[in-house]
């Protein structure tokens, strides 16, 4: 039997009398919805959940507070506001954001969808989430939990993800999302994804849309969305090098691209173990899972310098704070450090 969905002025009046009662709504980023604080906001939720983005978030805005601040900040310590986030790249994207806007349009966002994509790392999605949070106007959102939502109350099959069913998906956003007045509703989806519309257990029997929910009314909730096919994650192993001396640990910022882009880490060696004749001993492990890899990091004691490297700095164990790093390093050396 076929499902017939709501209108879109059906869909739109019944999740906003069900975000207005049940939605979130004292979230620090809803809380005076600048473009700004819009944008640390989406950018930090994207692969991060809500619960552990709020202290970052407040720490960002006490001391970045405006677009001007941020663009005038340097890598560094941009970077060490974000330790312990990962996906580090969205850290340095954020700052060539504010750079960009600081430079391009004085401090002022735009408003309208295409020029808001303008700004780099700000894809269709967060111009979307600006154009609705900050300026309350027509802005179509898919993310995770609209997927999730869209998938199982029309009834879209497919992987989402995949562009056929990427297609599908905005264009619902679109035909659904409110011309104007776009905030409470575009919060609504979200929240209804992430606190009704769970991956797991959804909590139908809470949810106002069960008679025309596809899904719901076919008994395929737990069939959609149509999951990914499962992939291997391999194992690969990294050896760094720890190099103290009077105090002091030799770190080296790595490259912009690649993994752990921008951050202090400690020099990493391509040698295979057996080969290391010079190293002393194993200092310790550490492991750490990327989305595509899970690294075995073995880091060696040795007490022998290479040529020098305009990359690499001596930093005092004291000052380590200062310094941005991946959470894995830091902790490694944390643990070092204490039993020293
Ligand atoms: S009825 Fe259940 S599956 Fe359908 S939209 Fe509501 S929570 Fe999601």
């Amino acid at each position: 039997m076929a499902t017939k969905s709501l209108t879109p002025e059906q869909f739109q009046k019944l999740l906003l009398s069900w975000q207005h009662q049940h939605g979130r709504h004292d979230l620090p980023w809803q809380q005076t919805p600048s473009p700004y604080r819009v944008l640390v906001s989406e950018v930090m939720l994207q692969q991060t959940q809500v619960m552990t983005v709020i202290p970052y978030f407040e720490r960002w805005m006490a001391s970045f507070p405006t677009i001007e601040a941020l663009a005038n900040a340097t890598e560094d310590k941009v970077m060490n506001h974000w330790q312990g986030l990962g996906y580090y790249s969205r850290a340095r994207n954020l700052r060539k954001a504010a750079i960009y806007i600081h430079e391009t349009w004085g401090n002022e966002f735009p408003s309208d969808l295409k020029t808001l994509q303008e700004i780099p790392g700000v894809g269709r999605y967060t111009a979307g989430a600006i154009a609705s949070f900050a300026f309350n106007t027509f802005g179509p959102i898919v993310d995770g939990n609209v997927k999730r939502l869209f998938c199982r109350y029309f009834g879209i099959e497919g992987v989402p993800g995949t562009s056929a069913v990427d297609k599908q998906l905005w264009n619902t956003a679109e035909t659904y999302t409110p011309i104007i007045n776009n905030r409470q509703f575009a919060q609504g989806l979200l929240d209804m994804g992430a606190t009704l519309c769970k991956p797991k257990a959804p909590d139908c029997h809470a949810c106002p849309f069960t008679t025309t929910c596809n899904a719901y009314q076919t008994n395929r909730v737990s069939e959609l969305p149509t999951p990914k096919p499962k992939k291997v994650i391999p194992t690969k192993s990294g050896h760094f090098l720890w190099i103290e001396s009077c105090g002091k640990l030799l770190l080296e910022k790595r490259a912009d691209d690649g993994i752990w882009g921008a951050l202090w880490c400690f020099p990493q060696i391509d040698i295979e173990p057996e080969k290391m004749d010079d190293l002393v001993k194993l200092q310790g492990s550490f492991k750490h899972t990327f989305s595509h890899y899970k690294l075995d990091g073995n880091v060696w004691f040795i007490d022998k310098l290479g040529e020098d490297n305009p990359q690499q700095q001596w930093i005092p164990f004291n000052s380590l704070d200062d310094f941005g790093m991946p959470k894995p390093i830091r902790t490694f050396i944390e643990k070092h450090l204490s039993n020293v």
